[in-house]
């Protein structure tokens, strides 16, 4: 049998496994421009989070009952498809299936040769495109400049403090635990980083690790955090708003102070995007981080989790900052 991961609830505040319900279906036969697929590795985002909620957005809402999707390196187990073969590996979006058939629209092949096949979920795949892109196209780093970064031991973070640190930016970070703190300083050489949960005055300790005030903020927390980020900026900054995790479990607006006059008087600039906005640069992105992975210029962490069955708690999980650098599901 097939095992399935339907959206159960949509959750009110923090999703939890009550809010997921695995069933079974027969495994599929592909037809005459099909395939087959058997799933590999699964990743786990907290965009799903909006996705879950009945609400419009830049994606639809997820429908009751019917499978959960999101990025999914998957095995051709069988082929009646002329552009696919038996034992092609595939990234895309696709559905929290054990198995399933696709008709191809929308997969890509991978190769496992030149990187590990996860690879292609994070550095490689859309977490990777969405920190090169939105540090480079709304950052727009120069020698020398402050830019500091929240969230930053996730899949995201990590990689645009890197790339960061390429293009000569000196590079701090924010997260949630001192083991992150020590990661982010050895492995990814950040020049500095703090931890959020152990921090009393916010505001003042952003301040001292960014003495020279920070000219970029690569925001994807919101919240708290970017409220005693944005009292640090310098003239002329540069917002590049990924994410809003702390803000996504709400269920009321939250209240934070005004932003008008911060972006005014220090005439900055606040963007938010999604990183399909810059689709037709993902070729050119792919390339620059491929070519520094190669030359290992830059590195990944992951949090590899086993078992289908533990898909839903993954994600539930980076709500609570379980993972470092990008979590993903072997199935
Ligand atoms: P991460 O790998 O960073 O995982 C999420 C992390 O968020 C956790 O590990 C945790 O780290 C932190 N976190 C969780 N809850 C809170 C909280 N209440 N306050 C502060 N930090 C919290 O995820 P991604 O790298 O995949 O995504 C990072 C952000 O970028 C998300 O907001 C996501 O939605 C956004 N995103 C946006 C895209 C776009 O196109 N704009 C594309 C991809 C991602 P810690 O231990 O530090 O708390």
């Amino acid at each position: 049998m097939n095992k399935v991961i339907l959206l159960n609830n949509r959750p009110i505040g923090k999703p939890k496994l009550g809010d997921f319900k695995i069933s079974k279906e027969e495994i599929p036969v592909a037809k005459e421009g099909e395939i087959l697929l058997k799933t590999i590795y699964v990743s786990v985002d907290p965009y799903l989070r909006g996705r879950m909620n009945d609400s419009k957005s830049y994606v639809p809402p997820f429908e009751l009952n019917k499978a959960m999707q999101s990025g999914i390196i998957a095995e051709v187990q069988a082929s009646k498809h002329s552009k696919f073969k038996t034992g092609d590996f595939l990234s895309g979006n696709l559905e929290w299936k054990e198995y399933q058939i696709s008709n191809g629209q929308g997969l890509h092949k991978v190769d496992e040769n030149k990187v590990k096949l996860s690879a292609y979920l994070g550095v490689l795949g859309m977490t990777g495109l969405t920190a090169y892109l939105g540090l480079t196209e709304i950052g727009l780093p120069k020698e020398g400049e402050t830019l500091f970064i929240s969230g930053a031991a996730g899949a995201v973070g990590t990689i645009v403090g890197q790339v960061g640190k390429l293009l000569g930016c000196k590079v701090v970070g924010i997260t949630g635990s001192d083991e992150k703190v020590a990661l982010l300083k050895s492995k990814f050489k950040f020049d500095s980083a703090i931890n959020y949960k152990t921090t009393p005055d916010l505001k003042e300790a952003i301040k001292n690790v960014s003495p020279n005030g920070i000219d970029i903020y690569f925001d994807n927390v919101g919240g708290e955090i970017s409220d005693a980020v944005l009292a640090n900026i310098n003239r002329y900054a540069r917002l590049p708003v990924c994410g809003a995790i702390s803000l996504y479990n709400n269920t009321k607006v939250a209240l934070g102070p005004r932003l008008q006059p911060i972006i005014l008087t220090k005439s900055a600039t606040m963007r938010g995007f999604i990183v399909g906005d810059f689709f037709e640069k993902f070729p050119a992105a792919t390339k620059h981080l491929t070519g520094w992975l190669r030359e290992n210029k830059i590195t990944f962490s992951e949090t590899i989790i086993e078992g289908f069955d533990n898909i839903p708690q993954a994600f539930i999980d980076l709500f609570e900052g379980k993972n470092e650098g990008k979590m993903i599901v072997k199935v």
